[in-house]
């Protein structure tokens, strides 16, 4: 059976793009090498290391260590395991925003540690004043997110970093999604603005390389010690990597388009997105409804349950947010052209479902 995969020409809510042609080359290329055997796979060992470098240029830490993860789930769990295995405590906790993403839940999980919900603010930031009560002497970690999933909203990232040195805990910043994009902006999210630790940042969502590339960054290479492991059967001595066999196809497209975009094409993908954004925020706010104001670019808004489930069945790829708004993310394929012709959908599709419900 040959199948097909989905055309992205009706897909709004995804946080993956089809992968840029550099990154596609590189992809292929790569397709039958294994980076967590460096020992016998060198070349692609070498990407890594320049994929990571670049990553370090992309959020201010010169010297940065890190590898390229199987996604945003891997590094976030990896970055609570770190925190865990640091931590002298028995019954270590991690405090996160509400805002966290769900890879948080699995990362408690698997590593036996507490999580520990802060609420948020009415800007969908976290409460600062909740995550220094929830903050003891068994917190190994707190998280902030830099680009929330359902909202783009950025954390007061220096402030959690100043609670976090207080009860020496490591400060974890989630910028899977955000981080190919808050360079663009004014947010202080990164390691050069604030005591960060380690950071998730996603090569495969806004930086636009084959799946799977997630990124796991960390100030300090001797952080990844607490990780690694002894690798009998393979020439490179220690592993710190979550998975054994790995895609080299993900990490070579990472090291090719962020070499390719850093920072000129991913400035010009910023600036389309925003705008974008701020444009479908107006238009959706004209057809009278409540829109989150895109911070990011990313909309959500509150649309019936009715005119959401008719824009599905016309063949839209959107999804609803925990509070049941309509996301759509700005992805480098989501054009103003399949915006327009979104909204016309949404014009002809109202009369049959009731706004005001
Ligand atoms: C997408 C996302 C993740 C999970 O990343 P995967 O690559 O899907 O595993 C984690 N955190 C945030 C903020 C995300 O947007």
């Amino acid at each position: 059976m040959r199948g097909q995969p989905q055309d992205f020409d009706r897909v709004l809510s995804s946080m993956c793009t089809p992968p840029h042609p550099v990154a596609r080359d590189a992809a292929e290329r790569f397709l039958a090498t294994n980076p967590g055997d460096p020992g016998t796979y060198p070349a692609v060992a070498e990407l890594e290391d320049r994929a990571v470098e670049l990553l370090g240029d992309v959020v201010g830490l010169s010297d940065p260590a890190g590898y390229i993860a199987s996604g945003g789930t891997e590094a976030n769990i990896q970055a609570v395991r770190i925190a865990r295995n640091h931590s002298v405590s028995s019954d270590p906790n991690v405090v996160v925003p509400e805002s966290a993403h769900f890879s948080f839940q699995k990362a408690a999980d698997v590593l036996a540690v507490e999580l520990r919900i802060a609420p948020l603010e009415d800007d969908y930031t976290v409460d600062l004043g909740a995550v220094r009560r929830f903050c003891d002497e068994d917190t190994a970690c707190i998280v902030g997110v830099a680009g929330s999933t359902e909202y783009g909203r950025v954390d007061p990232i220096p402030e959690l970093g100043r609670i976090a040195n207080e009860h020496d805990a490591l400060l974890h910043v989630d910028a899977a999604w955000g981080g190919f994009v808050l360079p663009f902006t004014d947010h202080e999210w990164h390691f050069g603005h604030a005591a960060v630790d380690t950071m998730t940042i996603d090569p495969h969502k806004m930086g636009q390389a084959a799946i799977p590339a997630g990124g796991l960054l960390a100030r300090d290479g001797s952080l990844f010690d607490a990780l690694a492991v002894d690798t009998p059967y393979l020439e490179s001595a220690k592993q710190a990597t979550l998975t054994g066999t790995r895609s080299g196809a993900g990490v070579a497209s990472a090291a090719a388009v962020i070499e390719e975009l850093w920072p000129d094409g991913y400035r010009e993908n910023y600036e389309l997105a925003q705008a974008n954004a701020d444009w479908f925020a107006a238009e959706l706010r004209d057809r009278g409804f409540d829109v989150v104001e895109p911070d990011l670019p990313l909309v959500s808004a509150s649309v019936p349950l009715d005119l959401f489930e008719s824009l599905r069945e016309v063949g839209w790829r959107v999804s609803r947010t925990g509070a049941d708004e309509m996301r759509v993310v700005m992805m480098p394929h989501v054009t103003r052209e399949m915006l327009e012709s979104f909204l016309s959908d949404v014009d002809r599709l109202v009369p049959t479902a009731n706004i005001n419900t």
